[in-house]
């Protein structure tokens, strides 16, 4: 059973990379910036709660995201395994995991950081959009769909781009995430989870480093 928490700063390829191990291990996928998004777009509660915090780039607050979690980890779809993307930001979020994952008895098994430079990071975003329908992600200048203003995966002719991917957003929200990310990756080395792979290779080779650490056990 492979339960893996994927970490990186926004950009670095973690939805990328997670549909590529989706794809081989049938792991399922939790982004806990995907189902922010899907709770705005339908207008929920917690879709209305977060929305002022994600507009402007900050973190959603902690008891919101964990519960979040906490129910999607424990619906009966998840037998394969998870990746876990996008939570935890912080290493208060991770001891919640640790909590909620002993509550439903389904631990991390791996953590894996993929590693990016800031000014890769901001080009990538600046140059990121959207499938309005379901949410697949494109790339301006690494990866346009197949077809000429088509989604791949739906088929819809409706693309936009993130509000937190907007230029003077990014900087706040790279900053926001940077500052968590070395207590959270000290935290997981410490546990002796953690594995940094290069994340400035082509996807290719992202998903080669990772399927290698993956498929040591
Ligand atoms: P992402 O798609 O992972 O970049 O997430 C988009 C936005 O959703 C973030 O900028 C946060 O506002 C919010 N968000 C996602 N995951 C978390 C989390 N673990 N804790 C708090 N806020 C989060």
């Amino acid at each position: 059973m492979i339960n893996l928490f994927l970490l990186g700063l926004p950009g670095a390829g973690k939805g990328t990379v997670s549909e590529q191990i989706v794809d081989k291990y049938h792991l399922t996928h939790i982004s806990t910036g995907d189902m922010f998004r899907e709770a705005m777009a339908n207008e929920t509660k917690v879709g209305l709660e977060a929305k002022s915090y994600i507009d402007k780039g900050n973190l959603v607050p902690d008891e919101v995201t964990a519960k979040l979690v906490e129910e999607r980890l424990a619906q009966p779809d998840i037998k394969n395994g998870y990746i876990l993307d996008g939570f935890p930001r912080t290493t208060v979020q991770a001891e919640m995991l640790d909590e909620i994952t002993k509550r439903l008895s389904k631990p991390l098994t791996k953590v894996i950081s993929l590693e990016v430079k800031e000014d890769i990071l901001v080009k990538r975003l600046s140059a990121r959009f959207m499938c309005k329908k379901c949410g697949a992600t494109y790339n301006k200048i690494t990866k346009m769909p197949k077809e000429k203003d088509t989604c791949d995966r739906c088929g819809s002719h409706e693309f936009y781009q993130r509000e937190d991917d907007k230029p003077e957003v990014v900087k706040n929200r790279l900053e926001v995430n940077e500052k968590m990310n070395t207590p959270l990756k000290n935290f997981y080395q410490a546990k002796g989870l953690l594995t940094t792979v290069n994340g400035e290779q082509t996807p290719e080779k992202v998903f080669e480093s990772v399927d290698t650490v993956l498929s040591d056990n």
